[in-house]
């Protein structure tokens, strides 16, 4: 009992030195994720040119946002690199804020018109599709049945699920060594559903945000976590000491930027928004700045599919 609870501290800790650690950049800029691993000063994330006269005919949620004056954008806030929330100053960092603050400013508002709101993977659906935010940007996957009540812009990049364990962990060597073992993942999350599978053997522990897994990992409760590798690497790449990525990816998850279902004016000035800024180079800035800071080498993002 007493080993436990100390185990559990220790992993309390950590979890905070995580936090902690995960937004040391500087104050002013929307993109510091913080220093790189190895100590070197993260590159800084572009600047974005806020449009004068942007316009989306027939969209509903941009005609609603121009009218408050705010775009509301659903985000994460316990994904280092990708989308991650400074507890003490409330600051956004990360892949997935600055592909949000890029899209913002194409279609007019600048990031103090930005309204953040935390959702996590269980909800955004019906957050997207009760028109609680303008749009969704977290680490989220595309697929036929989540198209069946949003719709969804991008892809803009493409992960896959992995698997993260402890450092001293040498029997998890991928997705056929989990049978019998203690795996966390996230409600309403597809790694979820695919570690659920019977063929798999695993003890699935399901909980509602990532960095609970995390938790659980570290003070040994589970064995391992899954989702998709770009959100392992963030963990890993924070503490290095005690976690690391198995690395044989097991699916493809390809990301999208949730919009209201009906919403084609909004999909569209969203993919023309992507396409743009892949070309002229401001999207591998963006990678550079954040994402690619957490050990993932760059590939360029398979084509938007405008439906
Ligand atoms: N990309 C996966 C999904 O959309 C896992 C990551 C997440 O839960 O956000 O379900």
């Amino acid at each position: 009992m007493k080993l436990r609870k100390t185990a559990a501290v220790a992993a309390m800790a950590a979890a905070l030195a995580l936090t902690a650690t995960a937004c040391g950049g500087k104050e002013g800029s929307a993109g510091d994720a913080g220093k790189a691993p190895g100590g070197k000063d993260a590159p800084a994330a572009p600047k974005y040119t806020v449009a004068k006269d942007a316009k989306v005919d027939g969209s509903p949620a941009f005609k609603a946002a121009k009218t408050r004056g705010k775009l509301v954008i659903g985000a994460k806030a316990d994904q280092p690199y990708l989308g991650f929330e400074d507890q003490a100053t409330k600051k956004r960092s990360g892949f997935d804020i600055e592909i949000a603050t890029m899209i913002a400013a194409d279609l007019g508002f600048s990031p103090e018109q930005i309204e953040w709101k935390t959702v996590n993977s269980d909800l955004r659906e019906t957050t997207i599709a009760q028109g609680q935010v303008d749009y969704y940007v977290g680490t989220y996957s595309i697929n036929d049945k989540r198209k069946k009540q949003v719709g969804f812009a991008g892809p803009y990049y493409k992960a896959g699920a992995d698997l993260l364990v402890r450092k001293d962990e040498n029997s998890i060597t991928g997705k056929e060594a989990v049978k019998g073992k203690k795996v966390c993942s996230i409600k309403g999350s597809t790694p979820l559903q695919e570690i659920k599978k019977p063929e798999y053997g695993a003890e699935v522990v399901e909980l509602g945000k990532y960095s609970d897994c995390v938790q659980q990992l570290l003070s040994k409760q589970v064995d391992a976590v899954t989702t998709d590798d770009s959100i392992l690497k963030g963990y890993a790449a924070q503490n290095p000491t005690n976690l690391k990525v198995v690395g044989k990816p097991f699916t493809t998850e390809l990301y999208g930027i949730g919009v209201s279902k009906d919403d084609k004016a909004l999909r569209t000035a969203i993919n023309d928004s992507i396409t743009k800024h892949v070309k002229d180079g401001t999207y591998k800035k963006i990678y550079d700045s954040t994402l690619g800071l957490s050990g993932s080498t760059y590939a360029e993002p398979p084509a938007v599919e405008n439906y």
